[in-house]
């Protein structure tokens, strides 16, 4: 059982070795905003925040790229710097104490990043996620969230709106980013163990902590929780079958992350990639499972139900099973540069465009343009050739 949580309504779901509980809240979608007091590294103007909580009337023309796929997923990297070494993200080897990060003023503000998302949308994307970097090392976060929640789709509804977090600050800002409109969250966790864990984000930073973060957001009603486990041969593969049996009892739902070639710092190689059919079978061994259809088009991982009705597990699959065809996703780097492929080796200045010229319009044709010329399917032509090509860093591109 969670602690006890004030004005917090208790629900249980059950599951083949019991009953699980957990607590879920109401909660307005664009709630009051925290912090207002705290102006911050990167303050935030009342009359835009006020100014965007109406709803807007687009009919702008839905771009498509060479290859007919639409823009539907925007990610938004709000810092390149995290607190966490992941040793196949950010090698503490390669990003030591010297390492310079973006100064503040290379970065977008809150209000560039919610004139660049509002300019996405009115080119048809419907999903924002938030992440970097760690995003929760942004300060006043929760005063973006609630910037990009009054965003509002052509026919009026609500964006959906999420992040991907390491989790360690979530006990403190669960709350505060459920209540600003975030409306579910993604937690990276490689293992329960923490020899494990510890080795693997760099700084052994224990998992008591992250799970804390995680019953945080289930307390705050972010739902779905989803958790992110990257899976890398040799290093945590017996991590696998105890992370499934967990996510099952909690009630969240886990994500099997092939081990990928983004960047170039962690001495990747295609033997430390444990496919996602060996994954489906380890987990299917211990808790039969079924596949289901992807929600949307370009979704990214692979979903599987447990046959016996308890939650589902997915599988992100991008080396062995590319899903280039489907990719509707663009990412804006903190700096301000947008790039139509997670495996890029270039970006296109949107800051600039944002920081020049202040009509919307030329914004919306500066996006357009790009991603009409965009032919990108880096995944399905990952080779020899593709392995030494200067690609960026995901903590650098957004994750
Ligand atoms: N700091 C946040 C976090 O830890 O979730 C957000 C950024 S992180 C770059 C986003 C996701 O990318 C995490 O789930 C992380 O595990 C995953 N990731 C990073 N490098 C990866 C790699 N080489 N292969 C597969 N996944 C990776």
């Amino acid at each position: 059982m969670l602690p006890a949580v004030d004005g917090v309504v208790e629900s249980a779901r059950g599951t083949s070795s019991g009953t699980r509980w957990y607590r879920r809240t109401t909660r307005s979608r664009i709630g009051a905003v925290p912090h207002r007091d705290d102006p911050g590294s990167q303050g935030y103007d009342e009359r835009l925040m006020t100014a965007t909580l109406e709803p807007r009337a687009h009919g702008t023309a839905r771009p498509r790229d060479l290859l007919g796929r639409p823009v539907h997923d925007l990610r938004i990297s709000v810092t390149d710097r995290c607190n966490f070494r992941c040793t196949y993200c950010m090698p503490k080897e390669v990003f030591g104490r010297d390492y310079a990060f973006l100064p503040h003023d290379q970065i977008l503000t809150f209000e560039e990043i919610e004139r660049v998302a509002r300019a996405f949308v009115e080119l048809g994307v419907e999903k924002l996620r938030i992440t970097g970097g760690e995003p929760l090392v942004r300060r006043n976060l929760p005063a973006l969230i609630a910037m990009l929640a009054a965003l509002r789709k052509a026919d009026g509804e609500a964006l959906d709106l999420t992040l991907t977090t390491n989790g360690s600050a979530l006990r403190a800002l669960a709350r505060p980013l459920a209540d600003a409109g975030l409306t579910r969250v993604t937690v990276s966790l490689d293992s329960l163990d923490d020899a494990v864990f510890g080795a693997m984000n760099g700084i052994d930073f224990p998992v008591a902590r992250v799970l804390d973060g995680i019953y945080a957001a289930l307390e705050a009603g972010l739902d779905p929780v989803k958790v992110n486990m990257v899976v890398r041969r040799g290093v945590n593969e017996a991590s696998v079958l105890p992370m499934a049996g967990w996510a099952r009892d909690t009630g969240v739902t886990l994500r099997f992350i092939e081990y990928m070639d983004v960047g170039h710092s962690n001495g990747w190689r295609l033997e430390e990639v444990v496919p996602a059919a060996e994954l489906a079978a380890t987990v299917g061994a211990a808790w039969p499972i079924e596949p289901i259809g992807a929600a949307y088009r370009g979704e990214v991982a692979e979903r599987w139900r447990y046959a016996d009705g308890v939650g589902e597990i997915g599988i992100i699959s991008s080396v062995t099973r590319p899903f280039c065809g489907d990719c509707t996703r663009a990412r804006i780097s903190a700096e301000g540069m947008l790039y139509t492929c997670l495996f890029a080796v270039r970006g296109h200045d949107v800051r600039g465009q944002v920081r020049g010229d202040p009509s919307d319009e030329a914004l919306r044709a500066f996006l357009t343009s790009i991603w009409e010329r965009r032919d990108d399917r880096y995944s399905e032509l990952r080779s020899r050739a593709t392995n030494d090509l200067p690609k960026i860093e995901m903590f650098a591109m957004g994750g």
